[in-house]
């Protein structure tokens, strides 16, 4: 099937490799039987065996193979398996969206009576769930910064889980990884971070301590905008304590396997929001071209934000050299500072007239896409939010989010020049 790449014969040679590398080498075994570079799509819903026993065997975890794609697929697990190694993580499990994936990174761990604490500025839909969760019994408390300040005094004997975004989406402040996951850690508590925005090409949010990687691959690691999934990684850094989680108790002798096996075999398996093969095949493809996508888009958000700020407009981007989260960009990310961008157009009016003024830069919501797209959150993504959620979420009546594409960059900025002359 997978090579497992700290497994194999050739380990050594692949720990080794630089990112570019990994992403089209690293866990990719394409298909053995056949020399196939990829894993090709196995778009079967089902998956015979030899005899009864055989079947027995693969559906209760004591033989490799496969037997339902709900509950796993060769496609989809060639996807996971080299997410897993991009993020350096003991497992991943893949999702029907990102949204499927925050959910289930939650539920994997979560009961009725349970308590998260979680970063106001989070993308919309997150932020909604949190919402949702309430009917369960599950209760969320924001925090306007997630740091250690904020958040310690918020733990108690009901808090299960801290979740935020890395780089928030699209309020854009940045986590304090070392700092927040060591506090959290102390308390006995799993941090859970939604890298989305900033990709496995900018961190490894294990390497700081999260315990728990989310992404909308919907996102930068599809990069074309034509696939909806998500996934999630464990980091293999928690060490889960069974009478605390007693989600988890069932599968204590697994040790730190515990939580992805929890998954696998209950909530994800059973809420049915498995990844297609179709799509997971679309992921693999384009997160081939992740690492030069990103390096792209990262120079192109970095040379419009300076052209915003040569133009006098509010800019927030946290590669400038003024952004309050400049030292942990620096820190964290290289000083690469994603490739979302807010501006700020003077009121919801000049908002909506420079984004219909724009001939290049789509009207979409989505990010990393291949392609710039911009947007006006508070009367969208935000348009279920209260204000105060929205206003800390970084959304106000006339900012504009732009998710900056691989475009020629003169192109983009004579696109913004002529829409912001234009008003
Ligand atoms: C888009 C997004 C999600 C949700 O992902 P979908 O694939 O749209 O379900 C979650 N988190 C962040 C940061 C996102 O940008």
């Amino acid at each position: 099937m997978c090579y497992n790449a700290e497994n194999d014969d050739r380990g050594k040679k692949w720990k080794s490799l630089k990112f570019n590398t990994a992403l089209l080498h690293k866990n990719n075994g394409g298909d053995p039987k056949t020399g196939a570079t990829l894993t090709p799509i196995y778009q079967v819903s089902a998956f015979s065996q030899d005899s009864a026993e055989q079947l027995e065997r693969v559906f209760n975890n004591k033989a490799p193979g496969f037997a339902y794609s709900r509950i796993s697929n060769p496609t989809v697990a060639a996807f996971e398996n080299r997410i897993s190694a991009l993020e350096k993580g003991i497992g991943a499990v893949a999702c029907s969206s990102g949204m499927a994936a925050v959910t289930m990174s939650l539920l994997g761990i979560l009961e009725s009576g349970d308590e998260v604490i979680a970063s106001s500025g989070l993308f919309g839909g997150t932020l909604d769930l949190f919402g949702d969760l309430e009917a369960f019994g599950i209760k969320t408390r924001f925090v306007e910064d997630f740091t250690p300040e904020e958040i310690l005094p918020l733990i108690n004997e009901r808090t299960r889980a801290c979740f935020s975004e890395l780089i928030g989406n699209p309020n854009l402040k940045i986590v304090d990884l070392r700092a927040v996951s060591a506090a959290v850690h102390q308390k006995g508590i799993p941090l859970i971070i939604d890298s989305t925005t900033a990709t496995p090409c900018l961190i490894n949010p294990g390497d700081y301590g999260a315990d728990i990687i989310v992404h909308s691959a919907s996102k930068y690691i599809n990069g074309g905008g034509n696939a909806i999934s998500g996934i999630i990684v464990d980091s293999g850094n928690f060490r889960w304590d069974f009478d605390k989680f007693r989600k988890l108790k069932k599968y204590e002798k697994l040790g730190q396997f515990a939580y992805l096996a929890s998954l696998r075999n209950g909530i994800w398996r059973n809420m049915g929001g498995c990844l297609a093969p179709m799509n997971a095949f679309l992921n693999e493809v384009g997160m081939e071209t992740l690492g030069l996508r990103m390096e792209r888009s990262c120079e192109n958000a970095l040379r419009l934000a300076e052209f915003f700020e040569r133009k006098g407009i509010t800019v927030n981007y946290p590669a400038l050299p003024d952004n309050p989260y400049n030292k942990l960009c620096n820190e964290l990310l290289g000083g690469k500072g994603g490739a979302i961008l807010t501006i700020r157009a003077g009121s919801k009016e000049r908002a909506f007239r420079l984004i219909n003024a724009l001939k290049l830069a789509t009207n979409a919501t989505n990010i990393g896409d291949v392609r710039t797209l911009v947007i006006h959150p508070a009367s969208t993504i935000y348009a279920h939010s209260d204000e105060k959620r929205r206003i800390s979420a970084g959304v106000y009546e006339d900012t504009i989010r732009i998710s900056v594409g691989i475009e020629d960059c003169e192109d983009l900025t004579e696109d913004f020049r002529q829409a912001i002359e234009s008003l």
